[in-house]
């Protein structure tokens, strides 16, 4: 029997905590710390289609602004992070490329940032075929757009890290990153790494535009302004609905409850602000989940219209069902 009296009121809180600070017996149960453990994967079914979330990893960074919010003050990023319980000076972005599978075919929704980002991230191949999913399983790879972090993973030890794949994207944004007079000048670097990770696989790669469907329940939506052909996609099973966001919205705090601030990675800041407002708008009337490639793993959640913005309901068991 625990001596409770010389248990502090904090330890008594912490029930089990309390019995193994005042224990007499000799402790046998240690174990050392395995240090933290996080979220990779997240699968579920939607109608007759099986999705999967997969962590590529995650990268801790700084405050942010002015990364976001660079049309207003830091004072007020700081504001509304602080009100959302997040820290003001430390920020944490997440990668996540999905998986749907439709029963015919396996769809990979980006790439990943490849061996280029490796330890921190990278890691979307090896996760893949942890789900039991090898890449040469992988029937189609769609690029939602060109920028680094999805479609680092393109390639791997220079061959295709999907061999058997054929390749999706929009034209849009695939003549905007190939052009040559891209090859020099602020874009360089993204465009090289386009170069090399995406026009080698131009003769097994199809265009769609926005209204089109890839593969039956599989449509792209418009959401330029990321990029100038930024797309995301509306998958539908059975009558089960789901929004692919990829990067029309960046952080789940300050990109959705405040869509006009800025983002610098936004190639037309505008018209990304107004992407953000007619995607999330539709998902929030609609009350249809989404992946959003930025959002915290697994990145699956949903959105309330709220004030002049939208407030982000990560998923629980809704899927379960
Ligand atoms: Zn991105």
């Amino acid at each position: 029997m625990p001596r409770l009296s010389t248990v502090t009121r904090r330890a008594a809180l912490i029930g089990a905590g309390a019995i193994a600070a005042t224990s007499t017996l000799p402790a046998v149960a240690k174990a050392p710390f395995g240090g933290p453990i996080r979220t990779t994967v997240r699968r579920f079914r939607l109608g007759a289609f099986e999705i999967t979330t997969i962590s590529d990893g995650l990268r801790n960074g700084g405050g942010l602004h002015p990364v976001f919010g660079g049309n207003t003050t830091a004072e007020e990023v700081a504001a509304l992070v602080t009100a959302n319980n997040l820290p003001p000076a430390s920020s944490t972005f997440y990668f996540t490329p999905t998986v749907v599978n439709t029963g015919d075919q396996v769809v990979l929704f980006d790439t990943g940032n490849g061996a280029r980002g490796r330890p921190d991230v990278g890691n979307t191949r090896a996760r893949l075929a942890d789900t039991g999913i090898a890449p040469e399983d992988v029937d189609v790879v769609v690029l939602t757009h060109m920028h680094p972090d999805h479609i680092g993973g393109m390639t791997e030890d220079g061959e295709a890290a999907f061999p058997n794949a054929r390749y999706v994207t929009g034209a849009a944004e695939y003549d905007f990153w190939s052009a040559d007079d891209r090859l020099s000048g602020p874009m360089q670097g993204n465009a090289q790494l386009v170069r090399a990770n995406v026009v080698p696989f131009a003769d097994r790669m199809t265009f769609v535009d926005p209204g089109q469907a890839l593969v039956p329940g599989i449509e792209a939506v418009d959401a330029r302004g990321h990029t100038p052909g930024h797309l995301a996609f509306h998958i539908e099973s059975e009558g089960r609905r789901l929004m692919i966001t990829a990067d029309t919205a960046n952080h789940f705090v300050v990109a959705l409850q405040r869509p006009d601030w800025h983002l610098r990675f936004d190639a037309d800041k505008e018209m990304a602000a107004q992407a953000r407002r007619r995607v999330f708008g539709m998902i929030a009337a609609d009350r249809i989940p989404f992946i959003g490639y930025h959002m915290p793993s697994p990145s699956i959640g949903f959105v309330e219209a709220r004030g002049d913005g939208f407030v982000y309901v990560p998923e629980t068991y809704q899927f379960n069902l």
